[in-house]
């Protein structure tokens, strides 16, 4: 007889791990299917591991800089071994907590690659040996992978995906970047800090095209400084490897050289083949069509995070996977706000944003005044010698309330949280914000006055 749950969740990622917890919170009986590591991308693959490395790198740019505060360091020099030891110690370290949540939840995490034969049953095969296990509901939690490009494809020596650039077993002396959106501007600073000559190659106009230009532009320039060289408005034809260093060819003939090309053009939804024929699910391309609810076009199924394609981030799975568990339980919720949940960008500096964008506003005819705060006027910022930077709050005149806001400088993405509270708030609400002086926050603050006026 096949073991049952009230829920089988499929991935264990940020998604599905959220989601597992939530209805086991509620008392549900549950399963956590992972073929690989608990903590998917996010944890083994992405954020985490990307993290670690962008703090070693800001670190080491910060001891080098150190003098200019009136700290002599005689040197400092990475040891790339160490800071893989320490990333790869962090990761096993996050994935043994998450076992022993899912344990103390009751929830069975069971190993192996999952297909759903019908609404009810699930068939999880590993090493050879295949289960069956029933599901009054499932979840689908199963991410997303590396776009590949036809003409450039993944070798995973040479020509490498994220998931390669997180372990390279040398810093390598040169590395290009195609593309430039945030996992590629995160891996230029990892990169760039650690001495590689990095070029980045941007088909689109500018870097960070999801936003608004002038974080595009600001980025670029603070780029320069850290010694990444960035071609935007131009596309990558071909790579040939067969040379030593590699060689990339540009739309308009010019070629440039490097040991690494790392490929980071966006990500795919990861969906099951079987499980999507078998259950006749409604696609969008490559992404699994859900409701208001999270569920499928099949009754009893839902799913979330990378694997419906909104917004690629972890929080937004975690944020998904609140919704389609209290669904899946018996809860009656609904879609979330998706104005509400923060983008944030981990470069030197930091971009965090929330909400609608200035450019945004603009294509839409949307009447807007938008308020400037500088990190090079902020206290805290002059006296930790990071004043690159400035945040704009986007304020809709009609309405006169904030509908966005975008900060570029240090630390920027803690603020994201806070600035997503502003949002919609009243400006007598606004204007009871006390903001702790000397802090940084105190640059929101100059920008939201400079939007509204004194309140
Ligand atoms: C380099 C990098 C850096 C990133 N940095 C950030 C960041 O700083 N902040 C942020 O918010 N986001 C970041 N992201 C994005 C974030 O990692 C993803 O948005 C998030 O992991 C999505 O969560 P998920 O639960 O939908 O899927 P995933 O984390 O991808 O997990 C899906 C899991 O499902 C498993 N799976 C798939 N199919 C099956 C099957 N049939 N059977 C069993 N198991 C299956 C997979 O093995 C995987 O473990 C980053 C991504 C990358 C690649």
């Amino acid at each position: 007889m096949a073991e049952k749950f009230d829920v089988v969740v499929i991935g264990a990622g940020p998604g599905g791990a959220r989601a597992a917890r939530r209805c086991a919170q509620r008392d549900a009986q549950v399963a956590l299917v992972e073929k690989e590591f608990i903590g998917g991308t996010c944890l083994n693959w992405g954020c985490i591991p990307l993290k670690v490395l962008l703090a070693s790198a800001h670190t080491l740019l910060s001891a080098k800089r150190a003098a200019e505060i009136g700290i002599d360091i005689s040197s400092a020099t990475p040891n790339w071994h160490k800071i893989q030891q320490r990333k790869d110690a962090i990761v096993a370290g996050f994935r043994k907590a998450m076992t022993a949540t899912a344990k103390a939840h009751k929830i069975k995490v069971i190993t192996g690659w999952a297909v759903v034969n019908k609404p009810n049953q699930i068939k999880v095969e590993s090493d050879g040996q295949s289960i069956d296990i029933g599901a009054e509901r499932i979840i689908l939690a199963t991410g997303s992978k590396p776009i590949e490009l036809a003409n450039i494809p993944f070798d995973g020596q040479t020509v490498i995906s994220s998931k390669e650039a997180l372990s390279l077993p040398q810093i390598p002396k040169s590395m290009i970047i195609i593309g430039g959106g945030v996992i590629g501007c995160e891996m230029a600073c990892v990169y760039a800090a650690m001495g590689t000559k990095v070029s980045i190659v941007e088909a689109l106009s500018r870097l960070l095209p999801m936003e608004d230009e002038w974080v595009g532009r600001l980025i670029e320039r603070e780029f320069k400084k850290l010694g990444i060289d960035s071609t935007t408005g131009i596309k990558v034809t071909s790579v040939d490897t067969k040379t030593t260093p590699t060689k990339v060819v540009l739309e308009d003939g010019q070629t440039i050289e490097a040991e690494k090309v790392l490929v980071s053009v966006g990500r795919r939804p990861t969906v099951d083949k079987e499980t999507v024929e078998a259950l006749n699910l409604k696609m969008n391309g490559p992404t699994i069509v859900v409701n208001e609810k999270f569920e499928t076009s099949v009754p009893g199924v839902y799913a979330i995070g990378d694997a419906v394609g909104t917004t690629f981030l972890a929080h937004g799975a975690t944020t998904e996977a609140e919704v389609a568990a209290a669904n899946a339980t018996g809860v009656n919720r609904q879609m979330i706000d998706y104005g509400l949940i923060p983008r944030v960008i981990f470069t030197f500096p930091e971009v965090a944003s929330v909400g609608k964008t200035e450019d945004a506003c603009k294509a839409e005819g949307i009447e807007i005044s938008v308020g400037k705060g500088f990190f090079k006027g902020n206290g805290r910022s002059v006296a930790h010698n990071e004043t690159a930077g400035q945040i704009r709050v986007v304020r809709e005149n009609s309405a006169n309330r904030i509908v966005g806001i975008t900060m570029v400088g240090s630390i920027a993405t803690e603020f994201a949280a806070f600035a997503a509270t502003l949002i919609g708030l009243s400006p007598e609400k606004l204007g009871q914000i006390t903001y702790p002086h000397p802090t940084i926050s105190e640059t929101i603050e100059d920008a939201v006055i400079d939007a509204f006026g004194p309140f």
